[in-house]
């Protein structure tokens, strides 16, 4: 048996052709496939948002726990933490992932809390891989990371990103309340000497605590040829402490460093978060992440899961919409990947951090997966 099928193509396997129309004859074997291509297209909707921004990148939140109390995330007071029943299990994150990819997110990214504190993460990288995740990152403290690194690596992770808020001991303890100083620098020597590519390093400077240290963290990138990632600090912290004038602007750390060093800024996608520049004389890269001063929502590719199953579409989002509830209410992936699209379509024009009356998120950023 053949299938005769009309459309306005032609192609070498065109048998006949009236006009723009043209008849492909399909063999028996294959009219499984094609239907099962013609089916799995038509689910495939891209997710694009009512402005036209095509989202591409998911974060995905593993968990709402981390091994360090960092002044400008969590409180030094205990916190309460998602009952475990909320959390979504290693299967649940897999077909959610699944569904994603089949509406064209590209890149995920791994994070939290801590999401080297979740067991089976490992797996669970391997999992993403097996699906077909293209860009496959991770943001962790670093603390476990020496020790994990091989398996994520073999796990098919694709590249790291590492926080380090200060390269002196002492401060180092004070602003994530831990002694894990050598762990972290231990976990980025394991980085750069595997396949993990690019290692970027995050720092979240806040005025007062370590912005005298943005020299020293330039040179940090110089001699390890690595990224270093400056991140504005961003009213999403537990204790409410942020003030705009914590704030240390991109446009002063590029002042900063640039009079020290000329930077030669680097093309980057129109969606990337960060501002990219090398060194003009040397090794090294810099990255300026300025969602306060100079927010970059227009051309926003990314969408958040939350460690309970919830979908957000901005950082600063006021709701989150709960896909658990579906996957545990017995929905088919067409009914959740519908009910995604729709989500995505309410995607925030942008923040209003800069806006009057701008009132933070009610969840915080260990709550939210930054
Ligand atoms: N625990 C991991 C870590 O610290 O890398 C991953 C989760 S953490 C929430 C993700 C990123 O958010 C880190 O780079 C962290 O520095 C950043 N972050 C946390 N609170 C922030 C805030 N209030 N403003 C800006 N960045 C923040
Ligand atoms: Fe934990 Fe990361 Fe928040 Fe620090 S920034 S407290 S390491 S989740």
């Amino acid at each position: 048996m053949v299938l005769l099928l009309a459309g306005p193509s032609l192609s070498p396997k065109s048998k006949c052709g009236f006009g723009l129309f043209v008849f492909r004859v399909i063999p028996r074997a294959h009219c499984a496939e094609f239907f099962g291509r013609a089916r799995a297209s038509k689910k495939q909707m891209p997710l694009t948002d009512k402005f036209g921004r095509q989202i591409t990148d998911l974060r995905v939140s593993v968990t709402d726990r981390c091994n360090f109390r960092c002044v400008y995330c969590r409180s030094a007071d205990p916190e309460k933490h998602m009952p475990a029943h909320n959390l979504l299990e290693w299967d649940e994150y897999e077909r959610l992932v699944r569904i994603f990819v089949g509406m064209g997110i590209r890149k995920v990214r791994v994070t939290g809390g801590e999401p080297l504190v979740r067991p089976g993460v490992e797996d669970f990288i391997a999992r993403l891989k097996a699906i077909g995740v293209q860009d496959l990152s991770m943001t962790t403290n670093g603390y476990l990371l020496a020790q994990r690194c091989e398996r994520l690596v073999a796990a098919g992770m694709d590249r790291i990103n590492i926080s380090l808020d200060s390269l002196e001991r002492e401060r180092f303890e004070r602003v994530t309340r831990t002694k894990t100083f050598d762990d972290v620098i231990a976990g980025i020597d394991a980085a750069q000497a595997s396949r993990l590519r690019p290692v970027k390093v995050n720092a979240v400077l806040v005025r007062g605590i370590n912005d005298d240290e943005v020299e020293a963290f330039a040179e940090f990138a110089r001699e390890r040829d690595l990224i270093m990632r400056f991140i504005e600090f961003m009213p999403l912290d537990a204790d409410h402490a942020w003030t705009r004038d914590m704030v240390v602007t991109a446009a002063e750390i590029h002042a900063r460093i640039s009079a020290r060093w000329p930077l030669v800024p680097i093309v980057h996608e129109r969606s990337e978060t960060a501002r990219k520049y090398r060194f003009a004389d040397g090794r090294g890269e810099i990255g300026l992440i300025a969602p306060v001063s100079q927010p970059f929502c227009g051309h926003c590719s990314r969408i958040r899961l939350t460690a309970d199953g919830k979908l957000r579409t901005c950082l600063f989002s006021k709701d989150d919409h709960d896909l658990r509830y579906l996957l545990r209410g017995g929905a088919t992936d067409r009914e959740i990947g519908d009910e995604i699209l729709r989500i995505v379509q309410h995607k925030e024009k942008g923040h209003r951090i800069n806006e009057p009356g701008f009132v933070p998120p009610s969840r915080t950023m260990v709550f939210i997966g930054g």
